[in-house]
């Protein structure tokens, strides 16, 4: 079973994603996560797309289908979760096309529904774990108060560069114009099914299991 999880920034995408690969074994493709890791690694594509990744623009369409058509071809255990790709028309072709030569298919396309305002509470109080990546939240999640992840005991958390204000409005701009047309693009094929991002983890994750079972 592959799915992707299609939002705006902040929509909850990451953390749903990190329950599935828990709970069922799927595999998470987050291209955000492999540019950041680019980025970190010091790598030569890294450091071309930090700057455009800090401004909230997107990459190139060219650099983001290389990274998902190498993982295509590795190990899927129970599905792909694709995590903020596709973000454009061309993306969402190229993905057709790669998964189709795999021999696999694409059954739900979920779209997690949240409105701005929450978007930037949520994105402005986020920090990661520095170790496993486990997401907190100032206001709804905080850092334990003993200072350790609850998951894995790291100290170290981390805020992203493009979580502030400016980044977030140019990463909602983004969305709007490049995005969202996807939400029609995948209705079309049949495949769109819509979530309330706004509840609670529990209840959002609920939701998503329904349309997986
Ligand atoms: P969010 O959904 O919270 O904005 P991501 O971690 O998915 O965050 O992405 C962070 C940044 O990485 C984006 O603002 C963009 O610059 C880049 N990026 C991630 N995925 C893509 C993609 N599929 N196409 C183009 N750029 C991407
Ligand atoms: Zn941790």
């Amino acid at each position: 079973m592959n799915i992707i999880l299609l939002g705006p920034p902040g929509a909850g995408k990451g953390t749903q994603a990190r329950r599935l690969v828990e709970e069922r074994g799927m595999v998470q493709l987050s291209t955000g996560d492999m540019l950041r890791e680019a980025k970190d690694s010091g790598t030569e594509m890294g450091k071309r797309v930090a700057e455009v990744m800090a401004r909230g623009e997107l990459v190139t369409d060219e650099i983001v289908i290389g990274l998902i058509r190498e993982k295509l071809e590795g190990e899927n255990g129970g599905g792909f979760i694709f995590d903020g790709f596709p973000r454009t028309l061309a993306q969402a072709d190229a993905l057709g096309s790669l998964l189709a030569e795999e021999g696999q298919t694409l059954e739900a396309v979920i779209e997690m529904q949240v409105d701005d305002a929450a978007l930037v509470s949520r994105i402005t109080a986020r920090s990661t774990c520095g170790s496993c990546g486990e997401v907190y939240n100032d206001v709804t999640k905080p850092i334990p108060a003993d200072g350790k992840c609850s998951n894995c005991g790291g100290t170290e958390f981390k805020r992203r560069a493009d979580d502030n204000e400016e980044s977030l409005r140019q990463r909602l701009m983004e969305y709007y114009k490049k995005t969202s047309p996807l939400i029609g693009y995948y209705y079309a094929k049949g495949l769109l099914k819509g979530v309330d991002g706004l509840g609670e983890i529990d209840e959002v994750a609920g939701q998503i299991a329904a349309i997986i079972d």
